[in-house]
């Protein structure tokens, strides 16, 4: 009997070390959620970065406020090292904007927004029929002959009979971003479009657009969900009603944003570096909680909980805070290349950048071999809602890192509601749960914990 209990238990001891799980593990992880839970300093962060910093778009004093707000907090947490790296980003201003649609002599005002990087229109603003569209194949039909001269309307949607909410944005978000350059080849005069979201708000959604190569420039609008259902209405029911759109946006030059670096020492492998990071800045209709406010103190959450609990971390645990992700990714291409340049070892990378909604799992975007040794984890981090370790992931901040051996991690939050708030005026501290919130930083830390202690195979 008792030479079984031995060989049973030597058995047990190879089968773990193999898998190179801590025998406490299980402990380890469950106290960083009942820390994360117990003192929620992660929506403490939040709430300060919402109401106190608010929105933080690109070139605005709000966005280095929070960096240095991020930098003194991460020092307080109880980081090695935590400093600003300059970044040159455009300078995005936002005025008065709206539009009215003209139909028999009766106007209705339809909330509008300028999408990012749009120009202005002229003082008087732009008034001109409406042509709805609900493809890039409908405005090459109608071609110059149906388009020039008027304003073209992008009554395009998100797939909602998807099930992967990214997939949807995937979609749709190219109306966005090209429907001004497409427009202006037939001679339109504006563009505005049904906002991108899943939800019939009221309320438009901004995001960044492109004029790509195009030479002439035209003013580019969101208009909310309604608005969108109605104009369309108003134009099937009178095709001569005319749009007037006033803007009063665009970019103003360059200003110096920040990064945030703060790096929490390894203390067996200090030159292996675990980044973990969110971006900074947001867009300007809300406060930037869900985007991607949330991801920012969720890094932050990750050595600090570490910390909290007693666990010293043997890698060196990077918290980036990236700037302007929003209008054209410079903290993302600054810090790349200010990491080339210095020869960092990254030895994983993972970024929070899909919101505040409680954790369902990770994508992971490397070889097989790590793919396998993150699935290894399962069993540990299930109890806690983590089911999803997809092949695949990371975030949009992590893609100017690429290289050969690339290790990203995508965290992966609930989306179904995620797209109510992107972008708009309701992405607000009121958007987020404490529990989601601190559940997902806790999933962050648990698995980082976990990958502090393996090796690659
Ligand atoms: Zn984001």
């Amino acid at each position: 009997m008792k030479k079984t209990v031995l060989i049973f238990g030597l058995l047990m001891a190879n089968v773990l070390a193999a898998q190179e799980i801590p025998l406490n593990a299980k402990e380890v992880i469950k106290s960083f959620y009942t820390e994360a839970l117990g003192e929620q300093q992660g929506y403490q962060w939040l709430h300060h970065l919402c109401t106190e910093i608010g929105p933080r778009p690109s070139g605005s004093e709000a966005a280095n406020e929070a960096a240095r707000w991020a930098q003194l907090e991460m020092l307080q947490a109880g980081a090695d090292t935590a400093w600003l790296q300059p970044v040159e980003v455009p300078k995005w201003h936002r005025g008065a904007e709206w539009s009215k649609v003209i139909s028999k002599g009766v106007t209705t005002v339809l909330p509008t927004t300028a999408l990012g990087g749009s120009v202005p229109t002229p003082l008087e603003g732009i008034l001109a029929e409406v042509v709805e569209v609900d493809s890039f194949e409908e405005l090459e039909r109608l071609g110059r002959a149906g388009i020039e001269g008027k304003i073209v309307f992008y009554n395009t949607y998100m797939d909602h009979a998807m099930i992967s909410t990214f997939n949807a944005y995937g979609g749709a978000v190219k109306y966005r971003w090209a429907g001004a350059m497409e427009a202006v080849k037939h001679g339109a005069v504006a563009t505005v479009m049904r906002s991108v979201t899943l939800l019939r708000d009221d309320l438009p959604h901004t995001g960044a657009m492109s004029y790509g190569d195009s030479e002439q420039k035209i003013p580019t609008a969101a208009i909310s969900w309604q608005a969108a259902d109605k104009l369309s209405q108003m134009i099937s029911s009178d095709p001569t009603a005319q749009l007037h759109l006033y803007l009063d946006c665009g970019v103003q030059g360059t200003a110096i944003n920040y990064n945030v670096v703060a790096d929490f020492n390894g203390s067996v492998k200090p030159d292996e570096i675990m980044l973990v990071g969110g971006h900074i800045d947001s867009w300007d209709l809300g406060q930037g909680a869900q985007d991607d406010g949330a991801g920012c103190v969720h890094a932050m959450q990750v050595p600090s909980l570490m910390r909290q609990v007693g666990y010293q971390n043997k890698r060196t645990i990077r918290v980036v805070l990236w700037a302007n992700e929003e209008f054209g990714l410079d903290g993302a291409k600054e810090y790349a290349r200010w990491a080339r340049e210095q020869d960092v070892h990254h030895w994983v990378a993972m970024e929070s950048d899909g919101g505040g909604d409680v954790p369902r799992g990770f994508g992971i975007g490397a070889d097989e071999a790590r793919v396998k040794m993150v699935r290894g984890f399962k069993e540990l981090l299930s109890p806690y809602g983590i089911n999803v370790l997809a092949k695949g992931g990371g975030g949009a901040d992590l893609g100017p890192l690429r290289g050969h051996d690339d290790f990203f991690i995508g965290f992966r939050p609930e989306s179904q509601r995620y797209f109510d708030f992107h972008h708009s005026a309701r992405d607000n501290i009121d958007a987020i749960h404490p529990r989601s919130l601190e559940m997902g930083a806790a999933s962050m830390t648990a698995l980082y914990y976990l990958l502090d202690n393996n090796e690659d195979e």
